[in-house]
């Protein structure tokens, strides 16, 4: 569904292609990701108000260093900045089917923020991007990571219903 990256056609013969595409996914970063993972990167950060949070996309996306993190004290620093680093795909609780089903969820259960897309620095890379295209952009603004206020549409999207905590 992405309009653009590995997903469009290409004139690359099959060999080829295989090895673009594995060459793509490891490339894949998702951009909910914790500071501690593996190349982390900080790209967002939060701001708006606790009913209706809104991420400021960072020109340049920021490594990870101690001196970032404690900007985000005394609260988590995923509930400051949005970070993103390699996807785990099938270490993650929400990849399934060679796909993502929390992004999938969202263009499902959330609104639209924006009508444009957000100027991006992870964009080229991002799996939400390159798997639900614009519509995932469009929600991505509202989106904290460790979000401890979060609406019913919010938490639904957050997990795969089997892991739905109760009410
Ligand atoms: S979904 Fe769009 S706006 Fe959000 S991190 Fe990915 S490319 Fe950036």
């Amino acid at each position: 569904m992405g309009p653009t990256g590995p997903q469009s056609p290409t004139a690359s013969a099959p060999r080829d292609r295989g090895m673009k595409d594995r060459d793509d996914a490891l490339r894949t970063c998702c951009p909910s990701a914790q500071p501690d993972w593996a190349g982390a990167v900080a790209f967002g950060i939060i701001g708006g108000t606790a009913r209706e949070p809104r991420v400021g996309y960072l020109e340049v996306a920021q490594p990870v260093s101690g001196q970032l993190l404690k900007l985000a004290e005394p609260v988590s620093p995923s509930e400051v900045f949005r970070f993103a680093a390699s996807c785990l795909h099938g270490g993650c609780v929400h990849f399934q089917d060679d796909a993502c089903t929390l992004v999938r969820r969202m263009v499902q259960l959330l609104p639209e923020v924006t009508s444009e897309l957000p100027s991006c620095a992870i964009r080229d890379s991002c799996r939400w991007w390159r798997q639900e295209g614009a519509a995932a952009c469009w929600r991505c603004p509202q989106v904290v990571t460790d979000n401890y206020n979060p609406s019913g549409a919010m938490r639904a999207a957050a997990h795969p219903p089997e892991l739905m905590p109760a009410a």
